[in-house]
C-alpha cells in the first residue's frame, strides 16, 4: 500500500516507521531481522531500507603498484526489501539514488520494485563520493533528485526509457522524497533549498521524509514555509537518537545539523556509553511527545544497526 493511503487510512492517528542500513556484506540477514522483530509489536505499516553507493578499493597488484577497483560494500536494498516484505508482511521502501547509478540500472531496480509488489520508492541524490568534493553526476545518471522523481512517475505512467508499455498492471510508486528542516549543506539558503523541494513535489513527489533535527522548532518553521510556497504533501520527521559521544561531532559535520546546547551538556556529563544512550532515547521520547501533539502523520526513526533505544522510545510513545 501507498505511503500516502497509509496516512490516510489512519484518520490523523500517529504512524510509528523506521529505517535500516543494510549489513555490510559478509553477514546475515538473521541479524537485520533480529534488529527488526522487536519493533515490529509497533506496527510500522513501512519500513525504509537505505542504499549506498559505489565504493572505491585499492588492491594491491603484482608490481607493487595499487589498482583501483569499484565495489559495493553492502547487499542489495531491493533484495532486502524483499526478504523483509514478506518475512513480516509489511511495506518496505527502497531508497533510489542517483549517484551511482544510471538512468537504465534505475529502470531495472524500479522494475524489480514493481514485479516484487513494492509501492513506495523513496528518490535521493545521494552524496559525494569519498574521495569527492562534491556530488556528481554519474555518467547516464540523474544530477538532482528531481529528474530521478520525473523518471519513476514516467513510468509509473508506462514511459519507460526506450519504449512505452501499456499494460493494466503498470507501476504506480509513491514517491518520497528528502527534506532538510535546516537546509542541505550545499544550499546557499532555506529558501533556495525549499524551492528546490518544491521542483520536486512538482515532479511528482508524494511525500517528504525530513532530515534528523533535534529541535523541533526547526521542524514546525520548516513546515509552514513549506506551506507557504505550495508544498501540500504530507512532511514526515525524521528523528535520530543520539547513541554515541562521537555523534556530537559528527552529525554537525556529516549532516549540516545543529544540536541544542542542553542536549550536548546532557552528553558531555555522561560517564558511560550506556549513560550517552540514554540521554538519547529521553531527548528523542521528549521531541516524539511534542511532534505527535501536533499531529504529525508519522513519526520515522533512523536506526542504525541496533533497535533496542527505537524500541525503548516507541514503548514510551504509541
Ligand atoms: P537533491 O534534492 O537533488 O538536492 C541536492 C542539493 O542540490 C541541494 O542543496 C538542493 O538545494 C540542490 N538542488 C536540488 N535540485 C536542484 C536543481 N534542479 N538545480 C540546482 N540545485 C538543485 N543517501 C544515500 O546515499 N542513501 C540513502 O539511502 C539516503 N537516504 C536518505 C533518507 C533521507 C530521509 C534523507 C533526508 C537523506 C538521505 N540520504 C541518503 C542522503 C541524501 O542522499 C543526501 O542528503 C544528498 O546530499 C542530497 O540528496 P537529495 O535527494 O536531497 O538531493
Amino acid at each position: 500500500m501507498k505511503v500516502t493511503d497509509h496516512i490516510k487510512n489512519a484518520n490523523g492517528k500517529t504512524l510509528f516507521s523506521f529505517e535500516i542500513v543494510p549489513p555490510q556484506k559478509g553477514k546475515n540477514i538473521q541479524e537485520l531481522y533480529n534488529n527488526i522483530t522487536p519493533l515490529m509489536e509497533f506496527n510500522p505499516p513501512f519500513i525504509d531500507v537505505t542504499t549506498s553507493r559505489e565504493e572505491y578499493v585499492y588492491i594491491t597488484r603484482k608490481d607493487g603498484l595499487l589498482e583501483r577497483k569499484i565495489t559495493r560494500m553492502r547487499p542489495g536494498t531491493v533484495g532486502i526489501c524483499a526478504a523483509i516484505k514478506h518475512k513480516f508482511d509489511v511495506d518496505t521502501i527502497p531508497h533510489v539514488l542517483c549517484g551511482g547509478f544510471t538512468r537504465e540500472e534505475t529502470e531495472y531496480m524500479l522494475v524489480d520494485c514493481h514485479y516484487l509488489g513494492i509501492d513506495n520508492v523513496m528518490a535521493l541524490r545521494g552524496d559525494a563520493m569519498k574521495h569527492q568534493r562534491y556530488f556528481e553526476p554519474t555518467e547516464g545518471g540523474h544530477c538532482y533528485a528531481n529528474e530521478l522523481v520525473a523518471q519513476i512517475k514516467d513510468l509509473s505512467s508506462g514511459h519507460y526509457l526506450n519504449e512505452v508499455i501499456e499494460s493494466e498492471n503498470h507501476a504506480d510508486f509513491c514517491v518520497g522524497v528528502a527534506g532538510y528542516p535546516e537546509k542541505h549543506l550545499e544550499s546557499p539558503s532555506l529558501e533556495t533549498d525549499l524551492k528546490k523541494l518544491k521542483a520536486k513535489v512538482d515532479a511528482g513527489a508524494d511525500y517528504v521524509v525530513t532530515q534528523m533535527f533535534f529541535n523541533n522548532k526547526a521542524y514546525f518553521e520548516f513546515v509552514e514555509k513549506a506551506k507557504a510556497i505550495g508544498i501540500n504533501v504530507p512532511i514526515i520527521p525524521g528523528i535520530k537518537p543520539i547513541a554515541t559521544k562521537k555523534h556530537l561531532q559528527l552529525l554537525p559535520h556529516v549532516f549540516s545539523i545543529d544540536l541544542p546546547e542542553a542536549l550536548i551538556e546532557s552528553v558531555e556529563a555522561c560517564k558511560t556509553s550506556a549513560e550517552v544512550r540514554k540521554v538519547g532515547i529521553d531527548w528523542a521520547i521528549q521531541q516524539s511527545k511534542e511532534l505527535k501533539a501536533a499531529g504529525v502523520p508519522v513519526l520515522h526513526y533512523y536506526s542504525m544497526g541496533k533497535s533496542d533505544n527505537i524500541k525503548a522510545i516507541a514503548e514510551a510513545v504509541f
